[in-house]
């Protein structure tokens, strides 16, 4: 018989957290957003970490030249996307790496004896395999060629996973950080057309508890990304509270001045184009394809316009004041102690309704 989790998926939006006791000293400017963005011994220090607990998610329509520079001035990471040759992939990194800034690099299952050898000599800071399903044996094949040919020098994420099993498989293969997340993208239509995927607070709630049960046993802490689904800033909070250590966002930072897509205006309105990897147009059959089949069987993705924000320095400043003003109000000055203390309730639909302007009339 089928297994069954009979408590319902659930996604960001059907969360609050309540304030703790706000000391004297929680104020936004002694907050860090410090976090960690590959695994570390218990009390190790010096292991390679983020300023802003964002990174821009592999995308055609997102991370390019100029986010990968601009999110790493600003603390996050962009990991430049490998659904294109190895050759132009290379050609991004090495101009990142020509203005001074740290860059991801996305890699996939099929090609990355030859991927991952150039994008290393490149330069490339740390890498991630891009792939909407993680818990495989080609991840564990794709980690094993990075330890047998550089040791723990080159430093390698994996995912994506949505279950304690999918955790423990990827940090038992030897993954450097662990991204959650499976059929949440703004883009991404892959439950509706394979009937697979996990609500995000519930794939990440399960991949926290394994994760520290995971360091309780093995003295070994092993990042957790979450991947997709984060629509408003509240999602993003959330998600740290229930112990992300940090977000990639597709969505949010295709909206920017930076994102690797054109300006679109619409009856007077500016857009940004996005598109899914999964999409007729990214044609990404490296993630979403067969196993030995170079084209899409199917589509997994939507190609979509969404509204224009500015540039992503604006944008981040807003979202960390947000967060550096909530961790303020349950009394954290910083990310371990956010999520070790923070308690979160499930909300009714009623007090969803309570919790936005009502029986007013907004001016
Ligand atoms: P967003 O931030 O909600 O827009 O989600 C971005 C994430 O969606 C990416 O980081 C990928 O994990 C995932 N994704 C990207 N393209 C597709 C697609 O075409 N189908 C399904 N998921 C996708």
């Amino acid at each position: 018989m089928a297994g069954y989790i009979l408590e319902p998926s659930r996604t960001f939006g059907e969360y609050l957290i309540l304030p703790n006791l706000t000391t004297r000293d929680c104020i936004p400017a002694n907050v860090s957003l410090k976090a960690p963005l590959v695994k570390f011994k218990r009390g190790e220090t010096g292991y390679a970490a983020l300023d802003l607990p964002f990174v821009s998610a592999s995308m055609q329509s997102v991370s390019g030249e100029r986010m990968a520079v601009a999110l790493s001035k600003l603390g996050g990471l962009a990991f430049i996307f490998c659904s294109q040759t190895i050759a132009d992939q290379v050609k991004m990194i090495v101009n990142v790496k020509k203005q001074g800034a740290r860059v991801g690099a996305a890699v996939n299952t099929h090609d990355y004896r030859e991927r991952i050898p150039a994008l290393v000599d490149a330069g490339a800071d740390v890498l991630c395999i891009d792939s909407s399903d993680g818990f495989s044996q080609w991840q564990h094949d794709v980690i094993a060629f990075v330890r047998s040919s550089y040791g723990e020098s080159v430093k390698i994420g994996a995912g994506n996973v949505v279950c304690a099993e999918g955790f423990k498989y990827l940090a038992d293969a030897g993954a450097d950080f662990i991204k959650v997340g499976i059929g949440g993208g703004s883009i991404c239509i892959t439950r509706e057309q394979k009937g697979i995927g996990r609500g995000q607070a519930s794939a990440l709630r399960d991949c926290v508890e394994a994760r520290n049960k995971y360091f309780d046993e093995t003295g070994v802490y092993m990042p957790l990304c979450s991947d997709g689904g984060i629509e408003f800033d509240n999602h993003m909070i959330i998600a740290l509270a229930m112990g992300a250590d940090f977000a990639m966002m597709g969505r949010n930072f295709a909206r920017c001045e930076e994102s690797n897509s054109k300006k679109v205006t619409v009856d007077g309105k500016v857009y940004k184009e996005y598109w899914g990897e999964g999409s007729a147009r990214a044609r990404n059959w490296q993630r979403y394809g067969e196993k030995g089949k170079s084209d899409l069987v199917f589509v997994e993705g939507v190609d979509s316009l969404v509204p224009y924000e500015g540039p992503v320095a604006e944008y981040l400043q807003k979202i960390t004041a947000k967060i550096k003003s909530t961790m303020c109000n349950c009394g954290s000055l910083d990310l371990e102690t956010f999520t070790r203390t923070a308690r979160l309730t499930l909300i009714s639909p009623a007090s969803q309704t309570e919790g936005s302007a009502h029986g007013v009339i907004v001016r």
